[in-house]
């Protein structure tokens, strides 16, 4: 049997993966379907392809082996004409417009290249070369302008609306009326309603976007790789560690050279000793595309004006309200509310962290914003005295690995085996996971080491999602992948807390991913509002630092000893350690974001200079001169060319959720609480976007969420 891929065709995020997905509400140009480009493919060059074989692999897993990169296009070419095939057949139908013909019908087409695709994103991630990068850039935008012919297709979005007007007599179950609903809205959002005039207003406005924040994010890449710094001069090097210094040094130029990739800006303010050089870091990084020829400034006024025109042209007052208006803030009021609840105590202790450091340099100098980084990691060591090398031995992958797996079972009664399947690099290890009852839940798989092919950061990612459709039931094939350094061959892997946090945090969207219980791709996965999709990754963490766990879990790679009482101790007391510093810069970089797009075009069409704007701003809330935003708006890519724009708030939302979350099990005095935990895998982990993410939060938890658990968390006092 071939299994049928089946995935949502409409939602741009379906396929990118968790942590860094994009949201844009259509960052592609859209053309009139009579211009699709043409999807020709000949026998001859579909010959072999797996992508049309039946893949005769356990669990349906990708036969790693036998895809070549030379497999993707033509399979994805034909995977086109289906859909579009699929598309007419639903357009054309005779029959009045029914859940089954057309809401059912639209979810089902396409799976030919949805399996394309869910194989070829993933794989791009892990194992990108030559080949890949412009399959990349030939798929991308091929995709995008068939998935807008299809939201602007009348004649379609005339059927879709039919079977939404009757929504209230199709006596539809509960995911079936979620489904119908989820799919009238994508329509909508995407300008489906729209008069014809407007429709083309809208395209050309989307058009113009996706060339402006092309540009904005090349600008960037250019000013970025433009500044460096040669150190040739040992003196100059002081303060900083050896393996540091190895990964700055080039031979070529007989050199260490800084840019501002950064972590090599991060550990360079932190450890140089030099204030000087210090300086200079610091203002190339914060003067990026700031002027002259890399200046981003002109593209980002004209992104917001023509984001404020197109959420005006769709009934909105402003781009925020748009984006908004399907998170959990609901509008751009709630989301500055929140911000503003944090920014004040985490100004103010901003405020005691610059005087404590002030203290320790005396009345040498008067402290800058350079400064912060190095007196702040100056200030750690003498209040914590803790060396993350003593850490270490303690989190060694394999055992870290059985904890999350453990912890898994304690709170969802699921099991993790592994197995043998197909995989796509040697590293990656393959887990069944299955119920109480021992029934198949899905194959998960860990890609934990970095190398060259593969992109930084952590991320989870599917082979396949979930779908369960008269009577094909598919489980889905989920990721985690991390970048640890490879230890030599019979050495043990030995991680950071901080990756083991992000372990657990990665093992958290995917179990969102295995544990669902939903049948439809549209919100069987881990898609959801921005605001909302990183709650139950968060939430996990919380697990890794309980006794409970680190006894389970965290013993010596040598002797088998529990973590030492007092370590722990002193690594938790630390973990608030410059706390008002991170507050502060990460909220006023989510303000800006924010203030940017609560504009309506009237207001945009007046703003002329970019920094005085941001000035204002920034003015407006205290902020101090001694710590800038996380991102200057020249710099700020998250907002102005990725998915985040009116969502750089979205982590720190989704930190009220874990930390009030977690503190239901607190409550229940048990990590482990068997009724808590229940709620929390029928709510969250099994029920994908079943509701809206309030309401699902609500179900869980049995009231709305408190902003005090986060305020406790980070060491601020809740007044309340
Ligand atoms: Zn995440």
């Amino acid at each position: 049997m071939k299994l049928k891929q089946l995935a949502t065709l409409l939602s741009a995020t379906a396929i990118l993966a968790a942590c860094s997905g994009s949201d844009e509400a259509s960052t592609s140009a859209n053309q009139e379907s009579g211009d699709l480009p043409d999807m020709t493919v000949t026998d001859s060059e579909l010959a072999g392809n797996p992508f049309l074989e039946e893949w005769d692999t356990p669990f349906g897993v990708p036969p790693f082996a036998e895809i070549e990169d030379s497999h993707f296009l033509p399979a994805f070419k034909k995977g086109v004409l289906e859909l579009r095939a699929e598309i007419d057949a639903i357009v054309n139908n005779p029959e009045p417009p029914t859940f089954v013909n057309t809401i059912l019908a639209l979810e089902k087409a396409g799976s030919t290249v949805s399996q394309v695709r869910y194989t070829f994103y993933p794989l791009v991630g892990t194992e990108l070369n030559d080949e890949l990068r412009q399959l990349q850039q030939e798929i991308g935008p091929m995709w995008s302008r068939e998935t807008d012919a299809i939201t602007f297709n009348d004649e379609l979005f005339k059927r879709v609306q039919a079977v939404y007007e009757q929504r209230e007599s199709l006596d539809l179950g509960e995911q079936e009326a979620r489904l119908l609903e989820l799919t009238h809205r994508r329509f909508v959002r995407a300008g489906a309603g729209l008069t014809d005039d407007v429709k083309a207003e809208v395209a050309d406005i989307n058009s113009r976007l996706s060339v402006l924040t092309t540009q904005f994010a090349q600008n960037l890449l250019a000013s970025t790789k433009a500044f460096t710094i040669e150190l040739t001069d040992e003196a100059d090097t002081a303060g900083l560690s050896e393996d540091f210094k190895a990964s700055i040094w080039d031979d070529e130029k007989q050199a260490w050279v800084l840019g501002l990739n950064r972590s090599v800006y991060e550990t360079f303010m932190t450890q140089s000793e030099n204030r000087e050089l210090r300086k200079r870091l610091f203002d190339g990084y914060t003067n990026r595309s700031n002027s002259g020829e890399y200046d981003n400034s002109p593209l980002l006024i004209e992104v917001a004006q023509l984001r404020a025109k197109r959420a005006e042209l769709m009934g909105y007052a402003s781009h925020a309200h748009y984006q908004l208006d399907v998170r959990m803030a609901k509008t751009p009021q709630g989301a500055e509310d929140f911000l503003l609840r944090v920014w004040e105590p985490g100004l103010a202790q901003a405020k005691q962290e610059r005087a404590d450091m002030q203290a320790l340099i005396g009345d040498e100098f008067t402290f800058e914003g350079h400064d912060w980084w190095h007196y702040s990691e100056k200030l750690r060591a003498q209040r914590f005295n803790l060396d993350e090398n003593q850490l270490k031995p303690y989190f060694e992958l394999g055992a870290v690995t059985d904890g999350a797996f453990e912890m898994a079972k304690r709170l969802f009664n699921v099991t993790l085996e592994e197995i043998e399947v197909p995989v796509w690099n040697d590293v990656v290890t393959a887990y069944e996971i299955k119920d109480e009852e021992g029934e198949h839940l899905g194959v998960f798989m860990m890609d934990m080491f970095a190398r060259d092919s593969k992109r930084g950061g952590a991320w989870m990612n599917s082979y396949r999602p979930t779908s369960n459709i008269e009577g094909e039931r598919i489980r889905p094939i989920v990721t985690n992948n991390m970048n640890l350094s490879k230890p030599p061959e019979g050495s043990p892997a030995l991680m950071r807390f901080s990756e083991v946090e992000t372990l657990f945090h990665e093992f958290g969207h995917g179990l969102h991913g295995l544990l669902t219980q939903i049948d439809y791709p549209t919100f069987s996965g881990v898609d959801g509002p921005r605001d909302y999709t990183e709650f139950p990754a968060q939430i996990l963490e919380h697990w890794t630092s309980q006794p409970l766990m680190l006894e389970l879990y965290a013993r010596h790679y040598e002797t088998g000893e529990v973590i030492p009482t007092d370590l722990v101790e002193r690594l938790l007391a630390a973990a608030n350690h410059n706390q008002g510093f991170a507050t502060t810069e990460y909220v006023a970089a989510s303000l800006l974001d924010l203030r940017w797009h609560m504009l309506s075009s009237e207001e945009a069409s007046k703003i002329t200079d970019a920094k005085a704007f941001e000035e204002k701003i920034l003015d407006e809330y205290g902020l101090i001169d001694e710590i800038e935003p996380r991102y200057r708006s020249q710099y700020f890519s998250h907002t102005f060319a990725g998915g985040y724009s009116a969502g750089y708030y979205a982590y720190l939302w989704s930190e009220i959720l874990d930390a009030d979350g977690f503190n239901a099990f607190l409550e229940a005095e048990d990590i482990f609480d068997p009724e808590t935990a229940g709620r929390l895998k029928k709510w969250i982990y099994e029920a994908g976007g079943l509701r809206e993410a309030d309401e699902l939060y609500r179900e869980f938890r049995g009231k709305d969420p408190s902003i005090d658990p986060l305020l406790e968390g980070r060491g601020f006092a809740t007044g309340s």
